[in-house]
């Protein structure tokens, strides 16, 4: 046997005896993969998960054709903080997972895709800001910005990302056959709460209200989740299932687990038991325009019942220039108020400039979160109302 030999099965023979004594000796075990992975962490350099290998070839076709900046309202209005949508699909989303080069940029998107239609790859930006979020929120959670954790520790502590709810005076009815799920922004708004509720019972609705849970929103658009598993527990053993929140319709409405149960956007609660002949003309100065709520909503349809159903209760309407399919956010999106409150102002008073511009007195949403954005600043050309409460006067009258 020749001397390399010798010297190879030597110390084959140690390292065996040295791995033998460590099993059984006791000592600080190491986490391998802990600390291969802390090799590359300094350069978040990181593996993908599995839904990340799923999404992310879909994210990178942008060909860099220059159409969609001159839609984005967020870039016009931000004075160049807002790199926009082209920068977000050709530059940014493809240094995954280095996001934080772009943390001065990224939280300003408003998550509104209304950058998409222009499109001629079909770049879904909305789906690619978020997804670039919640892979910060795996990767480099400290460099996102305060007001993200803070929403990340309310929606821990409270089921949303406000903060406390206060206490709703509405009616709890276990036997009720219906259940009106408000969603997590009327949840803070008794009041308001209390109009829907109350349009709905006057109009014959028999419901009660329960314990509800995320609901997306501005949560799913920081990339927080949303855990909707809450969903089926409210909704079990109900004939009718009632959503005022346009974005919780939509996740209640598609959701596969509620075989059997009719689900109904508020508004279409109402359209179908509507006096003949009642008419919402004297709760307002008009003519009147609508501003949609967020995308999900308007690819929902919900943007066409809402304008039949006004002409139907004599409201005179007036379009925006961007109506419809094509409205622009309005500050809450995305979280932008949260990170930067005079651009969401500013994304408000554009809107209310855009139904003056179109001849409107009134500004009417169907969200509650739009009513409050829109209405902050104020501007005595234009009044803005939730939809909800012009029912409720019109049903008083
Ligand atoms: S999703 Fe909205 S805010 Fe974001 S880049 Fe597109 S248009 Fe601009
Ligand atoms: S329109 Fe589409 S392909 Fe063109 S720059 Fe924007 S995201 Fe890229």
């Amino acid at each position: 046997m020749d001397l390399a030999r010798i010297k190879a099965i030597s110390v084959l023979g140690v390292n065996f005896w040295l791995h033998l004594g460590r099993s059984v000796l006791p000592h600080h075990k190491v986490d391998q993969a802990e600390l291969f992975r802390g090799y590359f962490r300094e350069d978040r350099l990181t593996s993908f998960t599995a839904a990340e290998h799923e999404e992310l070839p879909g994210l990178e076709t942008c060909v860099a054709c220059g159409l969609c900046p001159g839609t984005c309202r967020v870039m016009t209005l931000s004075e160049g903080r807002f790199r926009g949508p082209m920068h977000l699909a050709a530059a940014a989303s493809r240094s995954q997972p280095d996001f934080i080069h772009d943390l001065d940029s990224l939280p300003l998107c408003a998550v509104c895709g209304q950058c998409e239609p222009i499109c001629p790859e079909r770049v879904p930006v909305a789906a690619m800001a978020r997804a670039m979020r919640r892979m910060l929120w795996r990767v480099a959670p400290e460099t996102l910005p305060a007001a993200y954790h803070q929403a990340a520790e309310h929606l821990r502590t409270f089921g949303n990302i406000y903060g406390p709810e206060p206490k709703l005076d509405l009616p709890i009815k276990p036997g009720a056959p219906a259940l009106l799920l408000l969603g997590p922004v009327l949840r803070l708004m008794p009041e308001r709460a209390a109009k829907v509720a109350g349009t709905l019972a006057k109009l014959g609705y028999d419901l009660t209200i329960g314990p509800e849970g995320p609901a997306g929103g501005v949560a799913e658009d920081l990339g927080l989740g949303p855990d909707r598993a809450w969903i089926p527990h409210a909704v079990a053993g109900r004939q009718l299932v009632i959503v005022a929140d346009p974005e919780l319709w939509l996740a209640v409405r598609d959701d596969p687990r509620l075989k059997g149960v009719t689900v109904k956007s508020a508004l279409e609660a109402v359209a179908e038991k509507w006096p003949a002949g009642a008419s919402l003309a004297g709760t307002m100065p008009g003519p009147a325009a609508v501003h949609d709520a967020d995308p999900l909503a308007r690819r929902s349809g919900l943007a066409r019942l809402t304008r039949e159903f006004l002409g139907r209760a004599g409201v005179e309407l007036r379009e925006m220039a961007d109506g419809a399919e094509n409205s622009p956010p309005v500050g809450w999106e995305g979280g932008i108020e949260l990170v930067e409150p005079e651009l969401a102002a500013r994304l408000a008073a554009a809107r209310r400039e855009d139904a003056v511009n179109a001849g409107a007195k009134t500004l009417i949403s169907a969200s509650a979160q739009d009513v409050v954005a829109l209405g902050k600043g104020g501007d005595e050309r234009i009044n803005v109302r939730y939809l909800f409460d012009l029912l409720g006067e019109a049903l008083r009258r």
